[in-house]
């Protein structure tokens, strides 16, 4: 069994129940031998039978089935077929075959012909690809999507500390052991920062005990053997670490720049494959999200935020001028001193007609209601005002796809003149507030910008602070939840609160509230049954029990697929509410989990 206690991109973090023996993962697979003893910290081997051709796998030094030929139970798997060397490939199709049915080990070739595996899925042409930056992306994001949620993969001829993060990410969760070996019989010292690793350096600035002894006594192959294994070992933890914390893809970003064929792989993971990975990313952080580089803006978070404006948001309806204003490093925006002194003069003048949208990179706009929406609402990104075209052209299609779901009469740029030029041609009926020279803070601009909006909204009615935030919060429910949910969430609703604290009620039941440090909505448990009655897209379908605390894979009987990690859900019985709570794994693969938390909920139907 396996039980995952983090998730991030394809990568997991938890527990493998390997034929009684525990294994953390992500791992490392030792092999065995009396010329290469696996290391004493190995927790997962794998020790060749110097009598037969089997290769069994055993764990903690223990081993678990010197006869699995006869018996064919326990793990072991045939040797030449983890390392098929010269295996022409009708062999590997029928050896495919052989390990197919029920086995503990599955050994496929072909990720394509990948079915769903309970155990150990060994990818024995890893090794092939390993260094091929257009084929890798595809063969492991296949093989994880194929082999399912239960499937532990282990990728042969992946191991070098450089490789790991990004295997991870793809989807590995085994990396070979063998990799350390093989660099200290060639005489070269792993470094993670380093593909290509170095010479044994003379006085080695790594810690460990190899690198100490080597420091005063040289090096010997042992001891550049153990550097090298506690250097890919350090990598595995961190990579653990990183997916615990939700870190892993900037760990990535960073492994990546190290080499072209990584930052190649890592490109295709996003634009071959970008549908998947959205599928398995938190919609909720409470910490923020780090822009490293240009990596960044391809993250599934970042194309997530421009897809979700194209396809389900539609600006308030009452709103008729747009009013673009720059970017701030202070998130959320209203909070920012900058756009403090701009909007006073769009409030006083604009008697609710207008809507502030925040011009801003990766993410290309936020509209004011959703500034609370992670990853809106905290992001780290180097304010510099000087923009590449990739993300010149996310913020023009933002903008252009905020105008196009409103409907404005104008539009008003008040952003510094360089930033007007990128989005301009974005908006039909656009006017520069700001003058070349000026800042957007500078009295002279903020005068003319409450002029424009005045002049813009004309005679048109004023409309109530109440029936703005009411817009607000309708935008904010269908675009957490999908267009047309606030018709019926918030129906007869008022908002109880002052922002950002809002709490939605019907009478004095509280159906919904924002917590600033999630950004979207909680609900109640009759906002729970509000969201089931409009839509069944955030619905997991459970067993008959009423459940407390987490919800484990084996009670759920399937689950709709636009789930995402930290999204809000009720989970239901033949129709009947039974909780309410949030998503903890990807609605896709919830039904096919064996093991592991699917759902955390607070409330019982
Ligand atoms: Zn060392």
């Amino acid at each position: 069994m396996l039980d995952v206690v983090a998730r991030e991109g394809l990568a997991r973090a938890g527990r493998w129940d390997a034929d009684g023996e525990d294994v953390r993962l992500p791992a490392v697979l030792h092999p065995d031998t009396q010329r290469s003893p696996a290391p004493d910290f190995a927790q997962l081997t794998i020790s060749t039978d110097p009598l037969g051709s089997a290769a069994t796998i055993r764990y903690e030094g223990t081993r678990l089935t010197p006869e699995a030929d006869e018996t064919g139970e326990g793990l072991s798997l045939p040797r030449a077929l983890i390392y098929p060397g010269g295996v022409d490939e009708s062999l590997q199709k029928a050896a495919d075959e052989l390990n197919r049915e029920e086995a503990p080990i599955q050994i496929v070739h072909d990720p394509a012909e990948v079915g769903p595996v309970t155990g150990l899925l060994v990818l024995p042409r890893a090794r092939e690809v390993a260094d091929d930056a257009w084929r890798l992306a595809g063969f492991l994001t296949t093989a994880r999507r194929r082999a399912g949620p239960n499937a532990v993969i282990y990728a042969p001829g992946i191991g070098r500390p450089d490789q790991i993060a990004l295997a991870a990410y793809a989807g590995v969760d085994v990396f070979d052991g063998l990799e350390a070996s093989l660099a200290a019989l060639s005489d070269t010292y792993s470094r993670v920062e380093r593909p290509e690793g170095s010479a044994p350096p003379e006085h080695p600035a790594c810690a460990c005990p190899a690198c100490r002894d080597a420091d005063r006594e040289g090096w010997t192959l042992d001891r550049l053997r153990e550097h090298n294994r506690r250097e890919q070992r350090a990598e595995v933890r961190r990579v653990r670490q990183a997916i615990a914390d939700g870190r892993l893809r900037e760990l990535v970003e960073q492994r990546v720049r190290a080499s072209p064929a990584h930052l190649a792989t890592l490109r295709r993971l996003d634009e071959d494959h970008g549908d998947l990975y959205e599928r398995y990313a938190p919609t909720v952080r409470e910490d923020e999200l780090p822009v490293v580089g240009r990596r960044s803006l391809s993250r599934p978070e970042v194309t997530r935020w421009l897809d979700r404006l194209e396809t389900r948001y539609q600006a308030p309806e009452s709103a008729r001028t747009l009013v673009a204003l720059p970017c701030s490093a202070t998130k959320p925006y209203g909070n920012s001193p900058t756009h403090q002194r701009i909007r006073p003069a769009i409030k006083h003048n604009a008697r609710g007609r207008a809507h502030v949208v925040t011009f801003t990179s990766p993410l290309g706009a936020v509209p004011e209601e959703l500034e609370l929406m992670y990853p809106a609402h905290r992001y780290e990104v180097p304010v510099t005002g000087d923009w590449n075209e990739r993300e010149e052209q996310v913020i023009r299609r933002a903008f252009e796809a905020i105008w196009k779901n409103g409907g404005y009469d104008q539009a008003i740029l008040h952003v510094p003149p360089d930033e007007a030029d990128i989005v301009e041609e974005a908006l039909p009926r656009a006017e520069r507030t700001v003058e070349p020279g000026e800042r957007p803070t500078d009295d002279e601009a903020t005068d003319r910008l409450g002029e424009a909006v005045r002049a813009s909204v004309g005679d048109d009615q004023a409309i109530a602070r109440d029936d703005m935030f009411a817009e607000h919060m309708d935008n904010r429910i269908d675009w957490q939840f999908g267009p047309g949910v606030a018709d019926v969430l918030a129906e007869d609703t008022w908002i109880r609160g002052k922002y950002p604290w809002l709490r939605l009620m019907h009478g004095e039941d509280q159906l919904a509230m924002i917590k600033p440090e999630r950004g979207a909505l909680t609900l109640t448990e009759p906002g729970g049954r509000r969201l089931h009655e409009a839509t069944d897209a955030y619905t997991i379908e459970i067993d008959d029990f009423r459940p407390k605390g987490t919800v484990f894979a084996a009670g759920v009987t399937g689950a709709s697929e636009a789930i995402r990690p930290e999204d809000e859900v009720v989970c239901v019985h033949e129709g009947e509410l039974r909780a309410v709570g949030r998503a903890t794994a990807p609605g896709e693969i919830m039904a096919d989990m064996d093991a592991g938390g699917c759902a955390e909920v607070r409330h019982r139907g």
